[in-house]
């Protein structure tokens, strides 16, 4: 799978993808309506490449699951193969930034939870990771003043920042950098905020990545 990185308003670079990695319970305020513990370090996951829709478009509602859920999310796409990155260094691996859909099967997720069982099913199935166009980090001086937004049918029901996050994108590129063979194309999908619900057929979702107040990215997605 592929994702674009908007180089200018008629310059895109495409960028093959390996690995999606997943953050959760990264936003006190999540946690808190799962009813789940601040994590005291990052909780990873993974999605296959091919559960990504670039650029947005649709998401068909498994049969398997009568209850998936939104989760709008910053997605920082890696720009070189990173092993051990630092504090120092983190923000030198990161090549740009987007914004996604965690769509998450929660019945799913919640059988998993309860049997001790992984989250590939409820987190990793076809169409699970629509993402958008990224901007090019160095276009971006102030990386905590990134926002999110997320409105079902017109409706706001997620809002977000980075700086909200309670491990921030540099301590998540140094700890996965600790375990995993990061490489450029990657991404890190970093958590969601509060405000995750249920979708349905014939929704239209609109995900935008803000830089203060200014939107930045709109990533649109139908449910069918
Ligand atoms: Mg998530």
């Amino acid at each position: 799978m592929w994702v674009s990185l908007r180089r200018g308003p008629h310059v895109s670079q495409e960028l093959s993808v390996s690995s999606v990695y997943c953050i959760g319970l990264n936003y006190a305020d999540h946690a808190a309506e799962m009813k789940s513990q601040r994590p005291d370090e990052p909780v990873v996951f993974l999605k296959p490449a091919a559960s990504l829709v670039a650029g947005g478009g649709t998401v068909a509602h498994p049969v398997i699951s009568t209850d998936m859920h939104h989760e709008v999310e910053l997605v920082v796409l890696v720009g070189q193969d990173a092993p051990l990155l630092t504090l120092a260094n983190a923000h030198e691996a990161i090549l740009g930034y987007g914004i996604g859909l965690d769509m998450t099967l929660r019945d799913r997720q919640q059988q998993a939870k309860a049997k001790g069982q992984p989250w590939a099913v409820a987190k990793g199935f076809a169409q699970s990771a629509p993402v958008s166009a990224f901007i090019p980090a160095e276009q971006m001086p102030d990386p905590g003043a990134l926002g999110l937004q997320l409105l079902v049918n017109g409706q706001p029901r997620q809002q977000g920042h980075a700086g909200q996050m309670l491990f921030s994108v540099p301590e998540l590129l140094v700890y996965l950098s600790s375990i995993f063979s990061l490489r450029r194309g990657d991404l890190i999908f970093t958590g969601t905020p509060a405000g995750v619900g249920p979708v349905k057929r014939g929704d239209q979702l609109q995900a935008r990545l803000l830089h203060g107040e200014t939107p930045l990215l709109q990533l649109d997605v139908e449910i069918v």
